[in-house]
């Protein structure tokens, strides 16, 4: 028990001193808002299967696709999900100038409603759908899911979630943020994360000057490697502690 504080407090103390912090995010960080993880026990792969994810499945059965991704993101997302505790710590970092940005694989824009600004999004948003005829992109509120799969309304062209689908390149520039920020940082804070998604998973590893905070229910990939401080608890009960030797 003392040993687990004071790991909290030395945290505590990294967070306190750093002057250019990055947060790296995963699936983990909004299972607390709701939005089930794909891996790990109650992990969606156990439920579904993850070819709906990949792009060719998905431009050859897009309905099937469709009814399973509206499942997975578009009924968990929208009003349903809130930003929650842990989305905020990190948000509030970046406002008191101690966090340049946070680089996140997660695609449920939880981070931008939480009020950071600087969002890399890893593997690109749920929140706009793109029509993969004549490239216009559509907020997703804006589009009706109740046929499936969704047309574009100018040229009934296939939509399709402007995130990453297996087999699809990262976005260049998020690509090029990404490494950016992990380069010039001194500390590094990982949330709720496998790191078993690549080429993402290989982000951290290039922020060779920087502590490593981990927070994750259980040990990940990064745990035994870079992580300088692993804080073994649920992301909102951990920022909790941590904003308690704060003083947020
Ligand atoms: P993952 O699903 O592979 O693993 C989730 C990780 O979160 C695990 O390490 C687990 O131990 C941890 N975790 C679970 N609950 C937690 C909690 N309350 N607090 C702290 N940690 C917790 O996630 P991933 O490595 O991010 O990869 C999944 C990929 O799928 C990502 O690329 C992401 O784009 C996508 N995805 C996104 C969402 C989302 O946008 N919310 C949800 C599911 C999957
Ligand atoms: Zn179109």
């Amino acid at each position: 028990m003392e040993e687990i504080m004071s790991n909290y407090r030395e945290a505590a103390e990294l967070i306190r001193n750093a002057k250019s912090a990055v947060a790296f995010t995963g699936a983990g960080i909004s299972a607390e808002s709701g939005i089930p993880t794909f891996r790990g026990k109650k992990g969606l792969w156990s439920k579904y299967d993850p070819k709906i994810l990949d792009i060719d499945f998905f431009l050859s059965n897009p309905e099937e696709s469709w009814r399973t991704i509206k499942e997975i993101f578009y009924d968990y997302m929208g009003e349903n999900a809130q930003p929650n505790r842990a989305h905020y710590f990190v948000a509030e970092l970046e406002k008191r100038g101690v966090l340049q940005g946070v680089i996140t694989q997660n695609i449920d824009n939880l981070h931008q409603e939480a009020g950071s600004s600087n969002v890399v999004e890893f593997h690109g948003t749920a929140n706009r759908l793109i029509c993969i005829s004549c490239h216009e992109a559509y907020e997703f509120t804006t589009v009706s899911l109740s046929k499936l799969p969704p047309l574009c309304p100018k040229c009934s062209g296939l939509l399709k979630p402007e995130f990453v689908f297996f087999k699809e390149p990262i976005p260049e520039k998020a690509y090029q943020d990404a490494i950016a920020l992990t380069q010039n940082t001194d500390l590094y804070l990982i949330v709720g994360t496998t790191g078993e998604i690549m080429p993402a998973s290989q982000v951290p590893y290039l922020a060779k000057k920087a502590k490593v905070i981990e927070i994750n229910i259980e040990p990940s990939t990064y745990t035994h490697t870079i992580t300088d401080i692993f804080l073994q608890d649920k992301a909102t009960l951990a920022v909790e502690k941590l904003e308690s030797l704060l003083l947020f």
